[in-house]
């Protein structure tokens, strides 16, 4: 992991405020995260050893309310990488108009090198460590990379023994029995697949005209493959963090999905055995998945997959950035240069975070809502939020990653002028409308 991911992640920030008017407070405001907090976590092994982990969680910012972002359990988890998610959280969920604002945590570890008893003792462990930094009214952790609705369930249950009151409303993504919402496993990808599906009729493409190629096959990428391939679009490769696969008359998604559930293994979706036999298909390598001639790019794995080394052998048409920061700011400006017209992870990603506010807004209120009900409310706010950042990229003529920040910004400005600012106060200028 670069060292210089949250200045790269600032660049976002630094090219959409030429388009906004906001106040110079709210600017020096949103440069810094609010809280961050670095822990060590103790964990008793199985074999009787200790193993002392790296954990954090950053609150970025919080004047929209109470801060919200997922735990992600990976080897290159560092402070660097967890302040970048929980900055890209903070505008997310200002894009959404979800009225929280970001953060992000992690632990650094390979979690497959983990018995399932120490996974859980870490899990508790961490929560143990950050519990005066969390809670429903101050941030509500989630799932990210490598962590499930088992590992939020043992979390909020942590949570509960720790402050001895019950308190779903402290994690979002928990398992359905223990107050987690329907809908919240599929809703990231549910929600990109809302934003492709109104990209699509606008620029007016019909999905079996359509060639697609997912980069990473978890939680977002295996369940966008799956809704792409139902909804008639051809996807041709997909891949996990052992290699691709790729066949050009389409791949059969829901086989590979099976397949790769039943054996659990991560080599799985080689088809080293009956799904061979369903499509024929090749492998490839996952830098081969990138750069395949196809319209649609899904990149749903980590970040920095898109650099300015492998940028000019893109050619897909439109990348949908189904995961975190997969494109580089220097790649970026690139890929507009070039005419490749990128969705960002801000707008197309946040089902995963609104489906967790829906959860919030479950818990709190004690009522739970069908799966209907859910997916019909994800897709009013993924299509409205689309729509009227397409609108703001057509007028300012900008692209739509810096549509999403200005959008993000406006909002995320008013609340801040909102508690006064230095025209307020020197100048006797009202700001808040
Ligand atoms: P996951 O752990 O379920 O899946 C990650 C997948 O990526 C796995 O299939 C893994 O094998 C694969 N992978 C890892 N390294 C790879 C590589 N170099 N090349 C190809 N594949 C590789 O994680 P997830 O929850 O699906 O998250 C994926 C991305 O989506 C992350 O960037 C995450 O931040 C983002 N995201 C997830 C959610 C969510 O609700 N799950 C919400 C918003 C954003």
């Amino acid at each position: 992991m670069s060292d210089t991911l949250f200045a790269d992640a600032s660049k976002r920030l630094e090219k959409a405020l030429k388009y906004v008017s906001i106040s110079e407070d709210a600017i020096e405001h949103l440069k810094f995260p609010k809280a961050s907090l670095a822990v060590s976590i103790p964990v008793r092994m199985d074999d009787g050893s200790l193993k002392i982990f790296q954990g954090y969680r950053v609150r970025y910012d919080d004047t929209r309310g109470p801060t919200k972002g997922g735990v992600r359990y990976h080897p290159n988890v560092s402070m660097d990488e967890v302040q970048s998610l929980a900055f890209w959280m903070t505008f997310k969920c200002a894009v959404l108009n979800l009225p929280f604002g970001g953060a992000k945590g992690g632990i650094t570890l390979n979690p497959k090198a983990l018995s399932r008893m120490e996974l859980e003792r870490l899990s508790r462990g961490y929560v143990n460590a950050i519990a005066d930094f969390i809670g429903p009214d101050i941030d509500i952790p989630a799932p990210d990379v490598y962590t499930n609705p088992m590992i939020m369930g043992w979390m909020m249950d942590q949570y509960s023994i720790i402050t001895r009151k019950v308190t779903p409303g402290v994690v979002t993504g928990k398992p359905i029995s223990i107050g987690g919402s329907l809908g919240r496993d599929t809703a990231t990808a549910m929600g990109a697949f809302f934003v492709i599906e109104n990209i699509m009729s606008k620029i007016d493409r019909s999905p079996p005209e359509t060639t697609v190629a997912v980069q990473g096959f978890g939680n977002a990428g295996a369940v966008i493959a799956d809704l792409l391939s139902k909804a008639g679009y051809k996807v041709v490769a997909v891949s996990d963090s052992q290699g691709a696969v790729y066949a050009k008359k389409g791949l059969d998604i829901p086989s590979i999905r099976q397949y790769k559930l039943s054996s659990r293994g991560m080599k799985a979706v080689y088809c080293e055995d009956t799904v061979c036999n369903i499509v024929e298909h090749e492998s490839i390598s996952n830098e081969e998945l990138l750069t395949l001639d196809v319209d649609i790019l899904v990149p749903a794995a980590l970040e920095n997959q898109i650099t300015e080394a492998n940028v000019n052998n893109i050619k897909a048409r439109y990348i949908f950035e189904v995961a975190n920061g997969p494109i580089t700011s220097v790649a970026d400006a690139i890929l507009e240069q070039r005419g490749i017209s990128v969705f960002p992870d801000i707008l197309v990603n946040a089902g995963g975070v609104t489906v967790s506010y829906f959860e919030w807004v479950q818990n709190r209120s004690g009522f739970y809502w069908t799966l209907e009900e859910v997916n019909q409310r994800l897709r009013q706010k993924m299509v409205e939020e689309t729509n009227q950042i397409w609108g703001i990229a057509q007028e300012l003529s900008i692209s739509m990653r810096t549509a999403a920040y200005v959008h993000a910004l406006n909002r995320l400005g008013e609340a801040i002028s909102a508690k006064g600012t230095r025209d307020y106060y020197v100048n006797g200028k009202v700001s808040v409308p």
